[in-house]
């Protein structure tokens, strides 16, 4: 399949995956990319797949439904999106454009946030971030690391596709956290090649986010020792890591 994005507000990504004809939308917080797309390049979506309730990722449907009323839209179970659709959740597979779409239920960033594996990508909203992770809005630390684990638990080939621009950002706190990581550096380079160039960072690749993004490294013995050094203690476990790390990165400024 085809994966391609359309940027939308600051630093949204609205993904497009498709084998040529109809495509599949992941998360449109804004219809009027697409609608361009449409009537620039033809695009024609076949479902509106959603990861979560936050209207940067949703807002975009209703127009979208207003020019495609058939359109099918997929969404975790959840009452804050208020829209006509087919409500998914762990372990569900959805068969669209011929694909199976692997549901994985990925609380932390929201209660009830979803991924959808479709063939070798995976759309993960706001829950993994190139070199980082989402905000831990309404979960806890052990379930945003146990969403994290099952996501980093991929085959290494996985594209990587998550719902903002937010690399170059990460890449200052991952170095802060781990100076001494190589793979993180060069990382960082790429980033800063493509973003000169105008490229979106993303996808990244499974394999790529276990060699660079701490959040995904927490049983590390250098991601361990820097959470040590702000907890004031060694971290009993991989959720203290977790914990220790994403209370670090709300507060640091580069
Ligand atoms: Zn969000």
């Amino acid at each position: 399949m085809r994966l391609s994005v359309l940027p939308a507000f600051g630093d949204n990504y609205i993904w497009v995956l498709r084998d040529g004809g109809p495509a599949l939308l992941v998360d449109p917080g804004d219809a009027a990319p697409v609608l361009a797309a449409a009537a620039d390049d033809g695009l024609e979506p076949a479902a509106i797949l959603l990861t979560h309730h936050h209207p940067d990722h949703c807002g975009g449907v209703p127009a979208l439904l207003e020019r495609w009323p058939a359109l099918p839209v997929f969404a975790p179970d959840d009452a804050r999106i208020d829209l006509d659709c087919e409500r998914v959740g762990e372990g569900d597979t959805l068969r669209l454009l011929g694909h199976d779409a692997r549901v994985m239920a990925v609380p932390g960033h929201t209660s009830s946030h979803v991924a959808y594996l479709v063939d070798d990508h995976v759309f993960c909203g706001d829950t993994l971030f190139s070199l980082g992770c989402g905000r831990m809005f309404e979960g806890t630390a052990a379930q945003m690391h146990d969403s994290l684990q099952r996501l980093a638990a991929l085959p290494g080939h996985t594209q990587v596709c998550c719902g903002h621009e937010y690399t170059l950002a990460n890449a200052r706190f991952a170095t802060e956290v781990e100076p001494g990581n190589a793979a993180l550096a060069a990382r960082l380079v790429e980033a800063m090649d493509q973003r000169a160039a105008g490229r979106p960072t993303l996808p990244s690749t499974m394999a790529s986010e276990r060699a660079c993004n701490p959040f995904l490294r927490c049983d590390m013995p250098q991601v361990r020792a820097a959470a040590a050094r702000q907890l004031g203690h060694a971290p009993a476990d991989g959720v203290e890591t977790f914990a220790a790390l994403r209370g670090w990165k709300d507060v640091f400024r580069a």
